[in-house]
């Protein structure tokens, strides 16, 4: 909440901002912030906001619910985005988000990759669960080799590398230290599985210092969300 009399930052003004935050980490990490892509989480928000984004010249945005996320794809159809879906996958489902996706940051299980298997190349991450509960989404890392090769194997999808959420009672830069790590042990059965989503609006200096370059930040550019219904 801003103090009464200060002015709220605008959706320009706070993307400006966090756009500075990253070149502030990028540079001191040694790294180019052209290296990064920011993708800005747009969940429960309309698509007039995905639509001011895309004004200010946002390319990347990412959605974790389907039927939003399709319902969104299919109204902004016109604009150039590219649309990541970045939740957790019904198998059934799969098909239908693979038609709008350009980039799936969220396979965790060798079951969605029959539904993800397709003739059109997109992009994906495999998502590493950090932590021991499995409800909450992703390979555990004893299971990440499997999988790897089980992707590599599927018709339609280019592996760019892993995706991971901070756990809540880690610190991000150890998490995200172990995400690096997990990456460069598949390297030698995916040698071009370099990439790295992880960082959000609270963590996302730790990751990038830790070689992030996906980062999906919602609120510290969107403002808070809406309740979803
Ligand atoms: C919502 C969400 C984000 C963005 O979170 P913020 O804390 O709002 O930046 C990033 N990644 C995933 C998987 C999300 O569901």
């Amino acid at each position: 909440m801003s103090e009464a009399g200060a002015p709220h930052p605008t959706l320009a003004e706070r993307l400006a901002s966090v756009q500075a935050g990253i070149a502030d980490a990028a540079r001191a990490s040694g790294r180019q912030p052209s290296e990064i892509t920011t993708i800005v989480v747009t969940k429960f928000h309309p698509a007039s906001l995905v639509r001011a984004l895309s004004e200010l010249g946002v390319r990347d945005v990412g959605e974790n619910r389907h039927q939003e996320a399709q319902a969104k794809a299919a109204e902004l159809a016109g604009l150039p985005l590219r649309w990541h879906f970045v939740g957790q996958l019904q198998s059934k489902k799969a098909k239908q988000v693979r038609a709008y996706a350009d980039v799936i940051h969220s396979i965790d299980r060798p079951a969605l990759l029959t539904g993800l298997s397709g003739e059109k190349v997109i992009d994906c991450f495999l998502q590493v669960n950090l932590t021991d509960n499995p409800e909450r989404g992703g390979v555990a890392p004893a299971a990440l080799d499997a999988l790897v090769d089980q992707t590599l194997a599927t018709p339609g999808l280019r592996l760019l590398g892993l995706m991971a959420v901070a756990p809540l009672d880690e610190e991000p830069r150890r998490a995200f230290a172990r995400v690096r790590e997990l990456s460069e042990s598949i390297r030698g059965a995916a040698p071009g599985a370099t990439a790295l989503s992880m960082g959000m609006s609270q963590d996302f200096a730790d990751a990038i210092a830790e070689g992030a370059t996906h980062l999906r930040i919602g609120t510290a550019i969107t403002g808070n969300r809406p309740q979803p219904e």
